[in-house]
């Protein structure tokens, strides 16, 4: 009893609260791929908003589960709701787990202002937004890379009819939260459309920035 009340009581004073890395770019543009670099290399736990919502779907009797099937097929954004409780959730899990890491890139979310004030009301005052890391890719080859992953990716998404849907709610609704979080100075915007290695070279530059390695 008393080493169990001791024990919570270590583990909420070692707690630190989230650092936030979103990380953002049209389908395809590299977000899983990099993040899966930068987890190796600087220690960040990645979830994927997309992931978490398609895990969420496979689940036997899910209350939501058709409902992120049909989004997702149509490119469409899921209701915050949704993901929000999903990305706590993780986070949180995370955290009870190790209480040290608290470092976590999430990818492909916040993507309209639906996903920004859902954030904004649950989470704005228990985590801090580093910055946005921003994979900027043209919508040609966002679509080539996809059409490419499609052939063995399983994905309901990945094929043409899906993908414009998906390029034109990037477009829509995901383009202006970069550019909100760029008046406020938080994006590094990443060139996207060059090779898997290029691109994580300039990927480490702006983290070797951030943690006050380098002169950038
Ligand atoms: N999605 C969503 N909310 C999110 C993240 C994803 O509704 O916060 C849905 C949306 O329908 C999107 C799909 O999941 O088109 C796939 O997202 P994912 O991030 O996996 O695609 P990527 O951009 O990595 O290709
Ligand atoms: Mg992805």
């Amino acid at each position: 009893m008393v080493i169990s009340c001791w024990g919570s009581r270590v583990r909420n004073l070692l707690r630190m609260k989230p650092v936030v890395v979103f990380v953002l770019g049209g389908p395809g543009a590299g977000k899983g791929t990099q993040c899966n670099n930068i987890v190796k290399k600087y220690g960040y736990t990645h979830f994927s908003a997309g992931d978490l919502l398609r895990a969420e779907r496979s689940k036997e009797g899910t209350q939501y589960g058709e409902l992120i099937g049909n989004y997702i097929k149509e490119g469409k954004i899921v209701p915050v709701e949704i993901t929000i409780n999903l990305l706590k959730r993780a986070m949180d899990d995370t955290m009870a787990e190790d209480p040290t890491r608290n470092k976590f890139l999430i990818d492909g979310f916040p993507r309209n202002t639906d996903n920004l004030e859902g954030w904004n009301k649950i989470m704005k005052n228990n985590a801090d937004v580093k910055f946005v890391l921003f994979f900027d890719c043209s919508n040609e080859i966002c679509m080539e890379r996809c059409l490419e992953r499609g052939k063995d990716s399983g994905r309901t998404d990945d094929n043409i009819a899906s993908l414009q849907k998906r390029i034109h709610t990037y477009m829509q609704s995901t383009k202006p939260i970069i550019e909100l979080y760029a008046k406020e100075g938080k994006v590094r915007r990443i060139e996207g459309a060059k090779s898997v290695d290029e691109v994580f070279v300039d990927v480490q530059k702006i983290f070797d920035a951030e943690n006050g390695i380098g002169n950038l």
